[in-house]
């Protein structure tokens, strides 16, 4: 935990710099940008600047894969916020449990268990985010996970693909390969276990409860259909599950579980 305020000031510039720079390339929108940056610093302070590198991939690499082929997402409705840009709810949805770790791991320090569930958490999100990015892409329509025999249209919560899928593991992979870099874990089956594992796991959690739960919603000015309660800049009309499972919900939710099955497989391996 950093208690110098001299480093904090730092962090706090290094934070708004970046923060500025993703605004202004219009990955985050503006209140999404103030609500990265609290994250950003609480968890340089509670848990130091490997924690933040591996956040900020997360970020990055979100923010990239939600801009990549955005003209065609767009004809497909399947955009994020405006012109791709996430709302503060969606980066507190991907973040929250990441930085109750990291404070917890900061308050507790040396428990490994407790980067465990922050790398679960981050490795969760990014698998989640690169599947839907990444899988709407794909050629082939999506399955449903509950019933894979059942074909769904693409952007349909729930649906999952080939492509979606491997590109889940990649982000896994990413976040274990970055958490290597930094010096976070060492390369071991253990770290791959609780980053592509747990990460794997927390995104198919999130695909399940979008096929169960998750509150589907019209769009009022263009007619389709979509998971998302705002679409074409207006709030959409909700038509089918429940109602309070919004997208950015089931985000929440699958990031904790992501969480848990990452301490878990620490402790049941390492105990
Ligand atoms: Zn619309």
């Amino acid at each position: 935990m950093i208690t110098n305020s001299m480093h904090i000031l730092f962090s706090g510039v290094v934070v708004t710099i970046i923060g500025i720079t993703t605004y202004k390339l219009g990955i985050i929108d503006l209140l999404g940008v103030i609500a990265a940056e609290s994250v950003g610093l609480i968890i340089i302070i509670f848990g130091g600047w490997e924690f933040f590198v591996i956040l900020l991939t997360f970020l990055s690499i979100a923010g990239i894969f939600t801009k990549y082929k955005y003209a065609e997402k767009r004809k497909m409705g399947m955009t994020e916020g405006k012109n791709g840009a996430r709302s503060w709810q969606n980066v507190l949805a991907n973040s929250v449990v990441a930085s109750v770790f990291a404070i917890a791991y900061g308050l507790i320090p040396s428990s490994k268990a407790l980067m465990a569930g922050f790398l679960g958490a981050i490795s969760t999100s990014i698998a989640d985010t690169l599947a839907t990015e990444i899988g709407l892409l794909s050629r082939y329509e999506p399955r449903l996970i509950t019933n894979l025999s059942n074909r769904v249209k693409a952007g349909t919560s729930g649906g999952i693909t080939l492509l979606g899928e491997a590109a889940g593991l990649f982000g896994g992979l990413l976040i274990a390969s970055v958490s290597w870099g930094v010096g976070f874990t060492n390369p071991s089956i253990l770290s791959i276990l609780v980053s592509i594992g747990a990460g794997f796991l927390g995104c198919t959690f999130d695909s399940y409860l979008g096929a169960t739960v998750q509150a589907t919603f019209k769009c009022s000015v263009c007619g389709k259909d979509t998971e998302k309660n705002n679409h074409c800049q207006q709030p959409t009309l909700h038509v089918g599950g429940n109602k309070v499972m919004d997208n950015n919900m089931v985000n929440l939710i699958s990031t904790i579980f992501g969480a848990s099955i990452a301490v878990l497989i620490y402790l049941v391996i390492t105990v």
